[in-house]
């Protein structure tokens, strides 16, 4: 049977996202179960990838079904394309499987000419029809050059901000008739000035265009970087919805807004949202004109308002979610266009969770589901301190549009943003007003600040979704962008002044407040209990210092997994001692900087015991080239020299040797043991002297210490490295009297490891995938520098992603799967880990739940991420 490509909104329903998107299988339930939505068509999302496959064109087969069903929609509709009479007028809109807000394009009033438009005018003399007939036209005539031919809007706003000018007004809507005429003619001109040709007059054609143009904008630059920042599949491709027009711009008594049915800001259970009376949707989004709240239009339109609410209620009832709705009143009259789970904030995230389960709509176990894990990361962000904000005075005040504290310095541009950011700076970005384009400097930015727009504009939105603080609408500045400033309570700000903004009460204020530690309470706390029931994985963390194991601990870390020891040899105090190692001449040498080192290496260990209270401990031995540790100013190479009793020259010589072509794949990791097992000797007395002393403290406590041997191939390696370790530790436990375990594992790392996993259990007692430097090596990208060319990679669709932030399942995922199953063969109960930063990327969690891993670690602050993840993974597996 041939695939069919269109569906009536009659025809589909909630189940078909994957074909129909998001939007369209909304509009088809809002349909279904009785709502009032303008009945049109959608174009499936095997219609775009096949667009794809066919070298950006509309193959033959689907345009001809899409025509038949502009038939049909006709009929249903009594209006016709092109017809004087009853003309038909569309919006077209994208609408992917996941929702991607602003990324993609839309076309509205798609249907007039000339012809139509004069016939709409001869129709009706009613004056007020004559404008909104003519704004109509502009608008269409406007974003079509921009959204479907890819002339640069810049043209047109030029020619509206000339009108305005002209005329001494300062919004759209106070443009006459004959204004907007003169613009639709003016923009025509300008269409065929920059295109060569007129513009398109025949409703098909314009049809044609723009459903082509929506399918285009799936590739769209700022959809790209949305996909990559939000785990979207560029395979997926997008729907496109084909749907009458509804004038909110028909006169006083129409309008068009967004609702939400609980505050996605806060999560608090009313209705909130914003209308604007006389306008079309595209207004209230742009923020070009600052609308009404919601609860205003109960006065003005009484009965569409009381419409709405029970529209409201009923879409959360069935959807059991908070909910984001665009609507428009024409004439009185209320027409539903979208309705989709809202974007929210990770607080408002929790609270509607908790509420829902509350409220008997939710299990707890779809609670947790509903918590998208990467957006924890802005609670666990720093906070203003309470006391420092009570001291501050607010210079002005927007609209609490995403929460979070930010303080940076002020730029004007996006750019800015991102170059600055890039310059190790803070800023905070403070536009006019946002749009899809800047997305990536909104990225960069700590905040963002618009003078225009309000909770549903586009830099709120987009801020929500990224958990990026945001203040909107502060219509008290008085900017200059193009001077780079703007005055606020008297005060002139220019690039580079500090200012701090608070995303939840909307206050902006001069210069830097104090920020203090997030902590996890209330709601996020009910959360994360859940999460930890259910979840299989342990999480633990990667930490070096006391201080950041007792952060994670704070977090719920369950242990260590990766205690990186050269990190603990930077302190002044210790580098001097280490450098001294480095350049020693003879064993005898470096054993006397080695015992030098030992007391602060067994200090730190205790403290890391301590800190974790009996839970699993995790100690990496030294692994980097050891050029890393070496002076590199001439004081420093003096002081050494000093030291050493060496002539400057001498040092300099060993420093010229330690230099490695491939340092990576260079002299580092088991291999330093190998060349100098007193390395080995010196941290293995350290570890254990170290856990003696705990376990004296703490007899309660379980302190069985994780000897890990980092960059491990062939299994010789390991048993040469393993039994220095084993003979010192052995010695000293014997000494001390005392009953001790301690285990002797190895990373995982090398894909010679991976491959040979059971011959390697035969020495290792546990694993723990270094999946950093295993992607390095399976994919032979140099972590270091792969930066350089992964940009070049997402242009041309060769990567989505960054393997070494989220872990390639297919190749180095194949890897981890095999060396599991082999490990276990030999040793059914060793325990297995996961230490490289995607141990706190939530797809790689989920994959490390999969392939039977005993748990994850990462770094602390995304230790929740990771509780929450683990618990994702294990309830969406329970069914398989
Ligand atoms: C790894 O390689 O994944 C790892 C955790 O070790 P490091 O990043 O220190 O090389
Ligand atoms: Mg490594």
């Amino acid at each position: 049977m041939a695939k069919k490509y269109c569906y009536l909104f009659t025809e589909g329903n909630a189940g078909m996202r994957e074909l129909l998107g998001g939007k369209g299988a909304n509009l088809a339930e809002m349909t279904n179960i009785g709502l009032p939505v303008p009945q049109g068509f959608t174009i499936t999302t095997e219609a775009c990838t096949q667009y794809y496959e066919d070298g950006r064109k509309i193959n033959d087969e689907i345009m001809s079904e899409i025509m038949q069903y502009v038939e049909t929609m006709e009929k249903i509709n009594g209006k016709k394309f092109g017809d004087l009479k009853n003309p038909l007028l569309v919006s077209v809109r994208s609408g992917a499987r996941a929702s991607m807000p602003g990324m993609m394009d839309t076309i509205l009033n798609l249907g007039l000419n000339d012809e139509v438009v004069a016939a709409m005018i001869a129709g009706n003399p009613d004056p007020k029809l004559e404008r909104v007939v003519y704004d109509s036209d502009r608008r269409f005539i406007q974003t079509f050059p921009d959204v479907v031919m890819e002339v640069g809007k810049k043209y047109f706003e030029r020619l509206i901000d000339k009108m305005k000018a002209e005329k001494g007004v300062k919004f759209d809507v106070d443009l006459t008739a004959a204004d907007l005429k003169s613009l639709a003619e003016q923009f025509k001109a300008e269409y065929k000035k920059q295109l060569g040709e007129d513009f398109p007059s025949d409703p098909k054609v314009q049809l044609y265009e723009a459903i082509r143009a929506v399918f285009r904008s799936w590739d769209n630059p700022r959809a790209n970087v949305y996909r990559r920042d939000n785990d979207i599949p560029y395979s997926w491709g997008t729907a496109v919805n084909v749907m009458p027009m509804v004038f909110g711009n028909l006169n006083n008594n129409s309008g068009t807004g967004v609702a939400f049915t609980r505050d996605p800001a806060t999560g608090e259970k009313k209705l909130m949202g914003e209308f604007l009376v006389n306008a079309q949707g595209e207004d209230v989004v742009a923020g070009v004109r600052t609308p009404m709240p919601i609860a205003q239009m109960a006065t003005q339109f009484p009965e569409a308002y009381a419409d709405f609410e029970k529209v409201c209620e009923k879409l959360e009832k069935h959807y059991r979610d908070m909910q984001d709705m665009e609507f428009t009143v024409e004439n009185g009259k209320l027409y539903m266009l979208q309705c989709r789970s809202g974007k929210r904030t990770a607080q408002a995230a929790l609270k509607i969770a908790c509420d829902l389960v509350d409220e008997g709509m939710r299990t707890p176990e779809e609670a947790v589901l509903m918590i998208e894990p990467r957006n924890l990361d802005t609670l666990l962000h720093p906070q203003f301190d309470a006391k420092a904000l009570k001291a501050a005075t607010p210079i002005g005040k927007g609209l609490g549009a995403s929460p979070g504290a930010a303080c940076g310095q002020i730029v004007f541009t996006a750019d800015d943003a991102e170059k600055w950011k890039a310059a190790g700076k803070k800023v905070v970005l403070v536009r006019l007003e946002t749009s899809p384009e800047d997305i990536t400097g909104m990225k960069a930015a700590q905040g963002i600040l618009t003078v225009r727009g309000g909770m549903t504009s586009h830099a709120a939105v987009v801020a929500r979704g990224m958990g990026t603080c945001c203040v909107s609408g502060c219509g008290d500045i008085v900017m200059d962008e193009e001077n780079k400033r703007f005055t606020l309570a008297g005060k002139t700000f220019h690039e580079g002044d500090v200012i701090s903004i608070d995303g939840s009460t909307g206050n902006i204020y001069d210069g830097a407040i104090k920020t203090v530690d997030a902590k996890i309470e209330g709601e996020f706390n009910r959360i994360m209990g859940w999460a930890d029931q259910f979840r299989k994985l342990s999480v633990r963390t990667n930490a070096d210092t006391p201080r950041d194991a007792k952060k994670a601990r704070e977090l719920g870390a369950e242990g260590i997994g990766l205690c990186r020891t050269e990190h603990m040899f930077f302190d002044p105090e210790r580098i001097a001692a280490f450098r001294e190692m480095i350049c020693a001449d003879t064993k005898e040498q470096r054993e006397a900087a080695l015992d030098k080192i030992m007391p602060y290496q067994q200090g730190d260990f205790e403290a890391l015991f301590e800190a974790m209270e009996g839970d699993p401990v995790t100690i990496r031995f030294l692994d980097p080239p050891l050029h890393e540790f070496v002076p590199t100013t001439e004081d420093e190479i003096e002081l050494l020299a000093e030291a050493q009793g060496k002539s400057v020259d001498e040092i300099k010589g060993i420093i010229q040797g330690l230099h490695e072509a491939n340092p990576m794949m260079g002299h580092r990791g088991c291999r330093l043991t190998v060349t100098y097992p007193e390395i080995a000797v010196m941290q293995t007395k350290a570890v254990i002297r170290a856990a003696i002393t705990t376990k004296k403290n703490h007899p309660d406590w379980n302190i069985v210490p994780e000897i890990m041997i980092p960059l491990v191939g062939e299994v010789k390696e390991l048993a040469f490295v393993k039994k220095i370790v084993v003979l010192t530790a052995d010695k000293e436990i014997a000494d001390a009297g005392i009953d001790l375990k301690y285990e002797v594992g190895t990373m995982i790392e090398i894909p010679r490891a991976a491959l040979l996993a059971d011959e390697i259990a035969r020495e290792a007692e546990f694993f723990c995938f270094g999946t950093n430097d295993l992607t390095q090596m399976t994919f032979g990208f140099s972590r270091d520098d792969a930066g350089k060319f992964l940009p070049s990679y997402y242009d041309t669709k060769i990567f989505e992603n960054d393997p070494f932030a989220k872990l390639d399942q297919a190749g180095v995922g194949k890897l981890m799967d095999m060396a599991v199953k082999m490990g276990r063969t030999v040793r059914p109960e060793m325990h297995i880990g996961i230490c490289g930063e995607h141990g706190g990327d939530p797809t790689s969690v989920e994959f490390c739940h999969k392939i039977g891993l005993s748990y994850v670690s990462c770094s602390p602050f995304r230790v929740p991420i990771a509780r929450l993840a683990a618990a994702q993974a294990a309830i969406r597996s329970k069914g398989e």
